[in-house]
Formats: structure tokens, sequence, C-alpha cells
């Protein structure tokens, strides 16, 4: 429980840092702090309505990322003028000053916790590892560093051990940054206006915490500011056996230009890796995930899934939620084996897509129509030209996704208005006649090579 008037405080330092001088002292110091109700609207007061309307027509961004930053959750902000401030005092009493509410951010993800994470041969020392470092923090394991491809379950890991200590250990002071947050956050406070403050602040925060943990550290490699920040951080924690947990998508050895001495901290502790699941453990996932989202999906169609994705869980269930869709497209109570295979299809029909070019879906629409490329890149009106052309526009646009101006430059240099008017024409066609179906239809089917 923190009060309503030092969590405002915190608020405003922090504007402080990421706005201009002037605009700090005209607009956000004089605002006061009214409300915050249930967590989810916070009510500030203005010293003028004129006030007001600048905070809401110029400011509302910056502040609202910051309170959302501090308290958490995605607040809505009420912005009063004087007299409303009044209005709104005399209706719910003055809250401001006795008014004490928990900060309830939460950087876990509560489906990521030990009780849903499946354990195999895989990722059973990994487990046991992460269970200890929970139960004990910065007692045994210190540092654990975890490594593993991508989609095995790193960051679950990360996320389970924050979760648990936030339930049994709730004091403690536990951080989770991803090694991308961990150099924005350095590098921000190195080109702040009041560095010195700036650097101050970040050192004080990470290096205050009681359990640190940073994903996905390989892309530190080349930041050689933030390697020597974060080994200055990591040995004040270790000194104070605080708990540095790590995760990386390859042993310390393997991360290039990390340095010696980074080197030789992350291998002094437990490192461990987390192999990717056999097929018992790609089953006992998939029944899980079952389970925790409620898909009803036959035995058989989640063996047929466990036997096609081949390692990464991420993978297993993303095609896992596809066949569930599937099956509730066609209304039926529970997916089948048909359902899962047809996923499958309908997943290798995308893959074959992104392999097209322009010139093959052009060279096929010539064909198609029976003319040369050349008349269908040319300058030529003609209706015998104009269709053929704006469908090859069409399709490209369709199937590859391309950038306007570049499909204009495959069709002679055309600017990127007349590509949309193109497309859009035989996107209205797709709608209303038969026959344009039917043709770009013929074209995709000849496209497919069958
Ligand atoms: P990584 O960080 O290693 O790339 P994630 O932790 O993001 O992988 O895992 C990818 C997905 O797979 C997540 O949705 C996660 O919940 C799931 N997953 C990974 N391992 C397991 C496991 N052993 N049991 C249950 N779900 C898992
Ligand atoms: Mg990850």
């Amino acid at each position: 429980m923190q009060e309503l008037k030092n969590i405002w405080a915190t608020i405003l330092e922090k504007l402080e840092l990421n706005v201009s001088n002037v605009s700090f002292v005209m607009w956000f110091k004089p605002l006061k702090v009214v409300d915050l109700v249930d967590n989810k609207k916070l009510v500030i007061a203005t010293n003028s309505t004129s006030a007001k309307n600048q905070i809401l027509r110029n400011y509302m961004d910056k502040l609202s990322e910051v309170v959302n930053d501090i308290i958490g959750t995605s607040v809505e902000i009420e912005v009063l003028d004087p007299n409303e401030e009044i209005a709104y005092v005399e209706k719910n009493g003055d809250k401001n000053s006795q008014k004490e509410v928990e900060v309830t951010k939460n950087p876990f993800n509560n489906k990521y916790t030990f009780d849903n994470f499946v354990v195999g041969k895989s990722n059973q020392f990994v487990y046991a590892a992460a269970r200890a470092v929970a139960e004990h923090p910065g007692e045994k394991f210190n540092p654990l560093f975890i490594y593993g491809g991508v989609g095995l379950g790193k960051t679950h890991i990360l996320h389970a051990i924050g979760n648990y200590l936030r339930e049994f250990n709730p004091n403690l002071k536990v951080a989770y940054v991803t090694c991308e947050q961990f150099v924005n956050a350095y590098t921000e406070s190195l080109g702040s206006n009041s560095k010195m403050k700036a650097t101050l602040e970040f050192r004080a925060k990470y290096r205050n915490l009681d359990v640190l943990m940073v994903d996905d550290i390989q892309s530190i490699s080349n930041k050689m500011g933030t390697q020597e920040e974060f080994f200055n951080t990591y040995n004040e924690l270790y000194q104070n056996n605080k708990q540095v947990i790590i995760t990386s998508d390859r042993p310390p050895k393997e991360i290039p230009t990390l340095t010696d001495r980074l080197q030789s901290r992350f291998s002094s502790g437990i490192l461990q890796d987390i192999q990717s699941p056999d097929y018992e453990t790609k089953v006992a996932i998939l029944r899980k995930k079952c389970q925790i989202e409620k898909y009803v999906i036959d035995d058989d169609a989640i063996n047929y899934i466990a036997e096609r994705v081949d390692s990464n869980i991420r993978e297993l269930e993303g095609m896992l939620a596809k066949v569930n869709f599937f099956a509730n497209l066609l209304g039926k109570k529970s997916a089948t084996k048909e359902d899962a295979i047809e996923a499958f299809d309908s997943e290798a029909e995308e893959d074959k897509n992104e392999d097209y070019t322009p010139e093959m879906i052009i060279s096929t629409v010539c064909k198609y129509f029976d003319i040369t490329k050349e008349e269908i890149v040319s300058k030529k009106k003609s209706k015998e030209i104009v269709e053929p052309r704006m469908i090859a526009i069409y399709l490209i646009d369709e199937l590859l996704a391309m950038p306007l101006k570049a499909i204009g430059k495959i069709f002679g240099g055309r600017d990127h208005s007349t590509v949309i008017n193109a497309r859009d024409n035989i996107s209205a066609k797709m709608k209303t006649s038969q026959k344009t179906q039917t043709m770009v239809a013929e074209i995709k089917r000849m496209l497919k090579g069958g």
C-alpha cells in the first residue's frame, strides 16, 4: 500500500525526466491529484480552465504513458478544472490526503506458472533449478543461466518464477526485463537532460532489487556500454546475495563479443539448457493447453499435431488453436483428426504463397490471357491489356503484400495511385462479378501448379 500522493509524486518525478523543463513547470507541476478510483481512473485537477485545455490538447499521451507505467494497469485519466474539482470533492469527499492505494503492476503473465509448465525429459533440470530458485532466491543457484532454442519455454519459466515470488514472497523486489528493455533503459538514462539524475535513477532501480531476471541476454552482445553497466549491476546484486536469472538462445561462450568478465560470471553459476520436447512431452503440453484454453479436441488429433510439429512449443500451440478454430467454424463440438489435417494443409498453402514472386504472378497472368510480358507492363490502354494488368496488380498486392510503390515500378514506373486504382477496381469486381471471381480463381490455381 502506498499513499496516493506519494504515487503522484513519483509520476511527477518521472514526467520531469520526460518532458522539457518549461512544459514541466508550466503544465505538470501545478497539477493536483484528486482521486484514484478502483485503480482504474485517475482524477487530477488543473489550476485554470485554460490549463485543462492545454493538458487535454497536448499532453495526454505523455501523461498516460507515465501513469500507466507507474500505476500499472491501463488507467484512464480524468482532468478537472477548478470548478469541477470543487464539485467532485463535494460529491465524493476529499480523497487525496488520506487515500491509500495498492499498486498492482504485475509484469508476469498469469498463464505462465509452474503449474502450467509441463515437465518432461527435455526440461526437467531447468524446471528443478527454477523451482529451487523460486523457493530460495539468492541462496543456491546464483546466477541461474537458462539457454535453449526459440519457443522452448525460457520466458515461461522466468514468469513462473516471478508469479511464484509474487505469491509466496510478495515483499521481494523483483524485476523482469528483456535484454532489449535493459539496453533501452540504460541508453535513455545516458541521453537524458539531467544525465546524472537519470543514471542514478537507473542504478537505484536495478541495484536495489532482490531478484533480477533478464530475458534473451544474447542481444547484449554488441553493446559494450550496457555490458559494462550490467556487469556492475550484476556484481552489486551478487555480492549482496541477490538472485540473478538470465536466459539466452545459446550458451555464454557462444555469444559473440561477450566480455570475458561476463562470460566467467555467467559460467560461475548454474548453466542449464532446455531441450526440444520429445513426443510424449508434446502430447502432454497439448493436453494441458486444451485444459487451460477449454478446447475440446480428440486424442488422435492431438497425436497428429504432436507428430507434425517438430519442436517449437509456440508453433505447437499455434496449430492447436488453429485446429480448434477450424472445428468451431464447422460447428463441431470436438475437433477431429480431419480438422487437424485440414489445418496443416492450409498452413502449407499459406507457406506456398510466400514463395511466389511478382515475376511468377505476371507470367501466369500473361499465360492465362495469352498476352506478352512486354504488353502487360506497357502503357497500352486497350481493354485486352488493361484488365490482365489490373488483375496482376491485384494478385501481387494480395499474395505478396508488396509496397505499392514497388508494384508500380514493376509495371513500367506507374505511380502508386494508379496501383491503388487497379487493385480497388478488381477488389470491387471480386464482390460483384462472377466472371472476375472465376478468372482470379483460375489464375490462382495455375499459380499453385494445379
Ligand atoms: P522461449 O522464451 O524459449 O522462446 P516461451 O517461454 O515463450 O519460449 O514459450 C513458448 C510457448 O510455449 C509459451 O506459450 C509457453 O507457455 C509454451 N511452453 C513452453 N514450454 C512449455 C511447457 N513445458 N509446458 C507448457 N507450455 C510450454
Ligand atoms: Mg522468450
